[in-house]
């Protein structure tokens, strides 16, 4: 059966879901986007991305077409349409079509809002299990980077470069220290067990998956620092890993080549897989 998105107020098959070529978000990048995670067929950690969701618009001074709650109650109706038991929905909004191409704002222009689901088995990913490799890259992106916007371009071009490398991810540096990877916040166990990760900011997007990592690791006194870290630093350290929506905690093994720690996920990471993976199922909705 075609799977089923939402386009601006209607449940269309995804070969007829269409925006016009007006889109600002087609023009510009002027957007914003949100993934949650679907386990079991419920919204993992959903109200921490809607509001992220509700602070980038914010940022950009975009006002959302659909209050919160209704935007909530469309994922269930597409997760329901699609029977989705394990994946993601993928919502985005714009700042809707115009009918030029005017940089500034229109006026009385409603948003687009999109949304569309994917399957993918989260919990049994097979990286989960062997970790995965990444590359660094320079951060070429933009100075706002805290806000989950639709221009993705470097990260486009870093994941390229992690893909034809044989990688799974990209670490991208600015002035020496690592500031997230291209689809996911960075983490490292030092030696002398401290969890490091870079500290919220306009670096980097404030991860709701790192959130809820940090939160979960120091309610078990876990020591847990935010700061930047270099690759050096993540090469001496124990272990490494990432987080995101949709691969929750995985465990990086090599960078650039060179092995980190064991050279597989180590206990650390594995253990907040679980713990994580265990609040997932226990808050879904
Ligand atoms: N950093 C970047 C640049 C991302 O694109 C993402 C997710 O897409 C993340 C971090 C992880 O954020 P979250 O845990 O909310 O998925």
């Amino acid at each position: 059966m075609e799977q089923i998105a939402y386009v601006n107020g209607s449940y269309v098959p995804l070969s007829e879901a269409k925006v016009s070529v007006l889109d600002r978000g087609f023009l510009f990048a002027d957007g914003i986007y949100e993934v949650a995670a679907v386990l079991d067929g419920k919204l993992v950690d959903n109200a921490s991305h809607l509001a992220r969701l509700e602070r980038s618009v914010g940022e950009i001074r975009l006002e959302l077409p659909e209050t919160i709650a209704r935007i909530q109650e469309i994922q269930k109706e597409l997760v329901a349409r699609n029977n989705l038991v394990n994946g993601m929905v993928y919502l985005e909004v714009t700042r809707g079509a115009d009918t030029g191409r005017d940089f500034a704002f229109p006026k009385s222009v409603r948003p687009t809002l999109v949304m569309f689901t994917a399957k993918k088995d989260i919990v049994g990913a097979p990286s989960a299990k062997t970790g995965i490799n990444v590359i660094t890259v320079p951060d070429i992106r933009w100075e706002r980077r805290d806000i989950k916007s639709v221009a993705l371009l470097a990260q486009v071009l870093a994941k390229q470069a992690a893909a034809e490398a044989g990688a799974g991810e990209a670490w991208m540096i600015q002035d020496g220290k690592v500031t997230e990877g291209g689809s996911s916040s960075a983490f490292i166990l030092t030696q002398d067990d401290v969890i490091v990760t870079r500290q919220n900011g306009s670096e980097i997007l404030p991860g709701c998956t790192r959130k809820a990592v940090v939160a979960l690791a120091e309610e078990r006194q876990l020591r847990v620092e935010e700061r930047a870290f270099s690759i050096d630093e993540a090469l001496a350290a124990k272990e490494a890993f990432i987080t995101s929506a949709t691969v929750f905690v995985q465990g990086v093994v090599a960078i650039d080549g060179k092995k980190v720690g064991s050279g597989k996920p180590g206990p650390l990471t594995d253990r907040l897989r679980e713990i994580y993976v265990e609040f997932a199922k226990a808050t879904a909705v």
